[in-house]
């Protein structure tokens, strides 16, 4: 794949996928700006280079259009981080963007309406897609965060685009992960939690010959438990997944590689912010208690089973860390991996788990925090990101 930096980007049209999907208030106000801010210096080096920059990028989950998901919030925040003129189309298939695109003058920029306000970008359709490209010169992919998905913007648009390539963001992030996917420096933890359990336990089969010990916790760690005949009281167990974890468990066993299970829980009768919590003195979950954090003889097991490692790649909480009282054991795997030597090389793929790690302001202290939660995922798996798939 090509690097934006491979391109004469002077008086070009440079159409830009970022990923602004931001948090935004009922007010209009952008409640957490990373994401603006990690697709910055793409922006500004096309903009530094002469381009005539269109930007573009989904934001939540509209069901057609919706002006409460908006892009126009972003939009003036990007105004207010760039030096430039900042225009914006309210519509993203009318012949608005194109007009704007086409009179775009250096050291201007269109940022287009929310793309998933038109049902064409999850449908990959390739009209939207070849409408676009009439007035695009060159396409750059930097959304990492959405590569894994069949989405219009990021797998039909370029068919059509002769010119073509990625950011910087997903420069870093395939330089990052590729460290974690190819050669990691040996002993190599991976740490698992979170919810989607059978997208984890894929990650884990994919992993079991590089792996050298395999932490777990989160909703995954249950699946496990329940393989082993660990009562669980009403903690909730994915029944399909727990087959698979007991074969993946003989795997490991049978590669030598270690894994780890809680051996005990934060615990609630139910969950919400005012319930009493306690924890468990052993594994078992108590008749009417949900498990809803490793407890803290699993924290200091964790954070032993860390010491000596040279790799780690971290994905999903350890808990419901939302709630803060069942936050422990995710702050503490935070505090565990922020404590090793600096020449551990620490990443961390996971929407939440990142969300996490941003909110304890602790994200200087890994290597990489990646912006992709299925997209790391799929990536170090090997498998085929579709945003990646028309690229070369
Ligand atoms: P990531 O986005 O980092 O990949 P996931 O999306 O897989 O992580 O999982 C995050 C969610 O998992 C969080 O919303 C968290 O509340 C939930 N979770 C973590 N531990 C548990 C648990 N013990 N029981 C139920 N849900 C859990
Ligand atoms: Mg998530």
């Amino acid at each position: 794949m090509l690097n934006i930096d491979d391109f004469n980007l002077d008086g070009q049209r440079v159409f830009i996928r970022s990923d602004l999907n931001v948090p935004i208030d009922d007010s209009g106000k952008v409640l957490d700006a990373h994401r603006i801010h990690q697709a910055l210096p793409t922006i500004r080096y096309a903009l530094e280079r002469g381009a005539k920059v269109i930007v573009a990028s989904h934001l939540a989950r509209p069901d057609g259009v919706d002006l409460k998901y908006s892009l126009m919030p972003v939009a003036d925040k990007l105004s207010e981080l760039l030096d430039v003129d900042v225009f914006f189309a309210e519509e993203v298939l009318s012949c608005a963007p194109e007009a704007i695109a086409r009179s775009l003058k250096q050291n201007q920029l269109i940022v287009l309406e929310n793309l998933r306000f038109h049902s064409g970008e999850m449908e990959n359709d390739s009209e939207l897609a070849k409408s676009i490209a009439q007035y695009v010169d060159i396409y750059i992919n930097d959304a990492f965060g959405v590569c894994h998905r069949e989405h219009m913007s990021l797998s039909a648009l370029p068919k059509y685009v002769e010119k073509k390539g990625i950011g910087f963001l997903i420069k870093k992030e395939i330089e990052y992960l590729d460290k974690i996917k190819k050669e990691p420096a040996h002993p190599f933890a991976l740490v698992l939690g979170g919810g989607k359990v059978p997208d984890k336990l894929a990650l884990v089969e994919s992993m079991v010959d590089k792996v050298d010990k395999v932490i777990v916790g989160g909703a995954m760690a249950y699946v496990f438990l329940k393989a082993q005949g660990v009562k669980l009281g009403d903690t909730k167990v994915y029944p399909g997944a727990v087959g698979m974890a007991r074969d993946l468990m003989d795997r490991l066993e049978a590669k030598g590689k270690t894994l780890y299970l809680p051996v005990d829980h934060v615990v609630v009768p139910k969950i919400q912010k005012t319930a009493q919590a306690f924890n468990t003195l052993g594994e078992s979950v108590p008749t009417s208690h949900i498990a809803v954090d490793i407890g803290p003889q699993t924290r200091a097991i964790y954070k032993d089973a860390l010491s000596k490692v040279k790799t780690v790649f971290w994905n999903g909480p350890m808990g419901i860390f939302e709630i803060p009282e069942y936050a422990r054991g995710t702050k503490s795997m935070i505090d565990s991996i922020a404590a090793l030597p600096t020449d551990v090389f620490s990443v961390i793929g996971g929407g939440d788990s990142a969300r996490a790690v941003f909110e304890y302001k602790m994200a200087d202290h890994f290597s990489h925090v990646s912006t992709g939660g299925g997209a790391s995922l799929a990536y170090i798996q090997d498998r085929t990101l579709a945003g990646f798939k028309n690229l070369n």
